[in-house]
């Protein structure tokens, strides 16, 4: 079975200014579409032709986990974002940010600082451990959480492409961008 190319949610410049158009016809048309044509002509012959995505992102290694959690990884990363959505968290979610952080404001310095010294590239991550406890972790290149048993609930691409088309090699100014696409109400879903 082969994988596709998810729909986005929103109009390729619904996300403009913080995101433009133009890194979502790159990042979301040709990066994240790259990788979903690598990993299906890696797939056949092997273990995984009928494997889900999450399961190659647990299970595999070399160039199939790469492209497998780079799919997973977008689509999670893309799936994030909505025009009008809520800049804020809210209910469970914000009162778990609040317990495990102090503040709303105090995580997202935290992550933030947690997106922007990752060295080279990668993802920085909240993610909710088996306890329920949130924690802020970052990963290179395709690295996925699932792997350590951990929930992913929130993520930040910081691969150059994510951001090098609008924001050059301002990585700062990126991540701050990014709060201002963030829809909340689609990141508690999955807390
Ligand atoms: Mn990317």
């Amino acid at each position: 079975m082969a994988f596709e190319l998810p729909k986005l949610p929103y109009a390729p410049d619904a996300l403009e200014p913080f995101i433009s158009k133009k890194t979502i016809e790159f990042h979301y048309g040709k990066h994240h579409q790259a990788y979903v044509n690598n990993l299906n002509n890696l797939i056949p012959g092997t273990r995984f032709e009928k494997s889900t995505l999450e399961q190659i992102v647990k299970e595999a290694d070399g160039g199939i986990f790469n492209n497998g959690a780079q799919v997973w990884n977008h689509t999670f990363y893309f799936t994030s974002f909505s025009p009008k959505g809520k800049r804020e968290p809210a209910g469970d979610l914000a009162h778990a940010i609040e317990k495990q952080f102090g503040s709303f404001t105090a995580f997202k310095e935290e992550f933030a600082k947690a997106a922007g010294t990752l060295f080279g590239a990668g993802w920085a991550w909240l993610v909710k451990n088996s306890s329920g406890t949130l924690d802020i972790i970052q990963e290179s290149n395709a690295g996925n959480p699932l792997r350590k048993g951990l929930t992913p609930i929130l993520t930040c691409d910081v691969w150059e492409h994510a951001y090098y088309l609008d924001y050059q090699n301002k990585r700062p100014d990126y991540i701050s961008a990014f709060w201002d696409a963030l829809d909340w109400e689609l990141v508690s879903e999955r807390f």
